[in-house]
């Protein structure tokens, strides 16, 4: 039987729909009761006869009966918040700047596909993993962008020998340079060479983050990957609350229980914060022996299924450890691409087409843009279908 916490956990996850924030973030989340198989929740709505009411009927029994197997029945409360309540919630939405900050990325409408690529800690092959990914969805035909959001660590040009800067058209419109066929934004790419540290304050990394998510001319991209800090932080917590609420993230981890526990513990985290796990890639899952081409296991086995069944999400791949391309990686060369019948790059495409698979393409816009959209502060938006004050 879950407990409370294990509840409220679960209903963090769920953003409200107008607000683009978490339900339990926002205070609306009054009591959680579990008795046996049936668990009761107390949702105090913005406004009395809120026209989000069946949303909230429909999602959080699914999502709670989902996740927890041996809840059979959930009864949710509808009631309103009062005055003051909703005065403070409609002031801090503002203060926090959630529809302000929403990108372009962000809306259900978008015809782009965002999928952040995190782990536990570094060196599990995170940035080579979203490179090949990067890479090999190209080669299936799609249109992709990559962002390598792991500011500090930032690994992505060299990794694809990228030297070319972006273009500043105007402060509004950057041009990103292309490697392998897709659009790429790097902080590497506004330092003089790889040597020199990015040194930026917290706050400061969510401006930049921003900067490539709104005012770099993507052309919406069919796939926009980014390449997450390893652990869970600054941008995570920009992505999952204030950009891009909702999006999806696929976790990389090697096999051993030490890497599997931290990547858990950041997929949890990252939940938390308003993403959602999609998906586990297990990197160095196997070796193969160059003389008897029998599989060995030199960093253990399973903590890829296992970190899979943990989120009940698919295994979407399992890359072998290939020495080779690592050293094609470290000169700029993604796998799929220079190393086409390589063990890795094989592993890579598997794991491309599962991702097709997961994430379709979506429609394109009507009308396509040629500029990228320029978020220009919107005015306070609080009102629902009904011109109510949600
Ligand atoms: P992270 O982004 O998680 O810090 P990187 O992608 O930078 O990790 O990978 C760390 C190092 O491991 C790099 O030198 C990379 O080339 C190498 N590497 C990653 N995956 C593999 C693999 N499957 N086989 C061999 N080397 C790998």
């Amino acid at each position: 039987m879950p407990t409370t916490e294990q509840v409220r956990d679960v209903l963090a996850t769920i953003n409200d729909p107008e607000l683009h924030r978490g339900i339990v973030e926002l205070g609306m989340v009054k009591g959680i009761d579990i008795k046996g198989s049936r668990v009761t929740v107390d949702l105090a709505l913005t406004i009395p006869g809120c026209p989000l009411k069946s949303f909230f009927l429909e999602v959080l029994p699914a999502r709670i009966k989902e996740e927890f197997s041996d809840i059979s029945d959930v009864q949710v409360n509808l009631g309103a918040m009062t005055e003051e309540e909703r005065k403070a919630l409609v002031g801090g939405v503002r203060a926090g700047g959630a529809q302000e900050e929403l990108t372009p990325f962000a809306g259900p409408d978008s015809p782009t596909i965002v999928i952040a690529i995190g782990s536990g800690k570094g060196g599990v092959g995170k940035s080579t993993t979203t490179v090949n990914l990067a890479a090999g969805l190209v080669q299936q035909g799609h249109s992709v962008g990559l962002i390598d959001a792991d500011m500090y660590g930032y690994s992505i040009p060299r990794m694809l020998g990228v030297t070319t800067r972006p273009t500043m058209v105007d402060e509004h419109l950057i041009i990103p340079p292309e490697a392998y066929g897709f659009k790429l934004m790097s902080i590497g790419s506004a330092v003089p060479d790889e040597e020199t540290p990015f040194i930026s304050r917290g706050p400061m990394l969510g401006k930049y983050l921003h900067a490539f998510l709104t005012q770099v001319h993507w052309q919406d991209p069919e796939y926009l990957l980014l390449d997450l800090p390893p652990g869970t932080g600054d941008v995570a917590m920009d992505i999952g609350q204030r950009f891009l609420p909702g999006s999806s993230m696929i976790l990389v981890t090697t096999p051993q229980k030490a890497s599997t526990n931290v990547a858990a513990r950041a997929g949890l985290t990252a939940q938390k914060l308003g993403m959602h796990v999609a998906g586990v890639i297990e990197n160095m899952a196997y070796a193969i022996c160059d003389h008897c081409g029998e599989r060995t296991y030199p960093f253990g086995s399973g903590g890829g299924k296992e970190l899979s069944e943990k989120f009940d999400v698919p295994l979407l791949g399992q890359i072998p450890l290939d020495p080779p391309m690592r050293d094609f990686a470290d000169h700029g060369k993604p796998a799929v691409v220079e190393l086409p019948d390589s063990v890795s790059a094989i592993a890579f495409k598997e794991t491309v087409q599962r991702i097709e698979k997961l994430f379709p393409p979506r429609p394109k816009r009507s009308v396509r843009k040629t500029l990228p959209l320029i978020m220009t502060p919107a005015k306070p938006h609080t009102h629902g279908p009904n011109g109510h004050t949600h």
